[in-house]
C-alpha cells in the first residue's frame, strides 16, 4: 500500500497564521485535481498538521477540527478522504509526541497499516515537513505554496538535494505518481 501524509496549512489550503475560522479556509489551486489523482491511483491519504495555536491558547481543538471539516467539504471527496488525521496541539518547546518534525506519527502509521517506509511520502510547504520525512527515513516532497521560500530554507540546511520542491500541488503529485514511483 502506498500512502501520502499531507500537511494542511500552506499545502492544501492557503496559509493563514493561526487559522481558526472555517470561513477563511481556501483550498489552493490544483489541490482537488491532485488529491483526486492520488485517490484514483489507490493511495491512502493521511493528514498531519502542527497546530501550535491550540497550545498557545489562541484557539481550541474544535476550531482546528472545524477547519479540517471545511477543507474536506471544499475538496468534495467525502468525509472519509483521510485514513487518519493527526492534529498536534503543542507549541514549540512543549513536550510533544507527534509534533513535526517528530517521526512518531509516521512510524505509528507504518506500524498500524503495515506500510513500508519506501511506500510513504510526506508532502508539505515547510522544512519541518521534510525533516519529518528525513527522521522517518521516507520520501519527502515539497510544495512552494506556503509563506516561506522552501527552496531557500532547504539550501540553508543543505537538504535541497534530498527533497524536490514544486510550485504547485499537482506537479508534486505527478512526480510521486510518475517519476518516483512510490
Ligand atoms: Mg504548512
Amino acid at each position: 500500500m502506498n500512502c501520502v501524509v499531507l500537511d494542511r496549512d500552506g499545502t492544501l489550503i492557503r496559509h493563514i497564521p493561526y487559522l481558526h475560522d472555517p470561513s477563511q479556509v481556501e483550498v489552493l489551486p490544483t489541490v482537488v485535481a491532485g488529491i483526486t489523482k492520488l485517490v484514483q491511483s489507490g493511495y491512502k491519504l493521511f493528514l498531519h498538521t502542527n497546530q501550535s495555536g491550540i497550545g498557545r491558547g489562541y484557539f481550541s481543538h474544535a476550531d482546528a477540527i472545524a477547519c479540517n471539516e471545511e477543507l474536506l467539504k471544499q475538496i468534495g471527496l467525502g468525509h472519509t478522504l483521510f485514513e487518519d488525521v493527526c492534529v498536534c496541539p503543542e507549541s514549540p518547546g512543549q513536550d510533544a509526541l507527534y509534533r513535526k518534525p517528530s517521526p512518531q506519527y509516521g512510524l505509528a502509521i507504518i506500524e498500524k497499516y503495515a506500510i513500508r517506509k519506501n511506500n510513504m511520502c510526506y508532502m508539505g510547504d515547510n522544512v519541518t515537513d521534510l525533516l519529518t520525512a528525513k527522521n522517518i527515513g521516507c520520501m519527502g516532497v515539497g510544495v512552494n505554496t506556503g509563506v516561506h521560500d522552501l527552496r531557500e530554507k532547504l539550501q540553508e540546511l543543505d537538504m535541497e538535494k534530498y527533497f524536490p520542491v514544486f510550485d504547485g500541488f499537482l506537479d508534486a503529485v505527478n512526480y510521486i505518481l510518475y517519476e518516483f514511483h512510490l
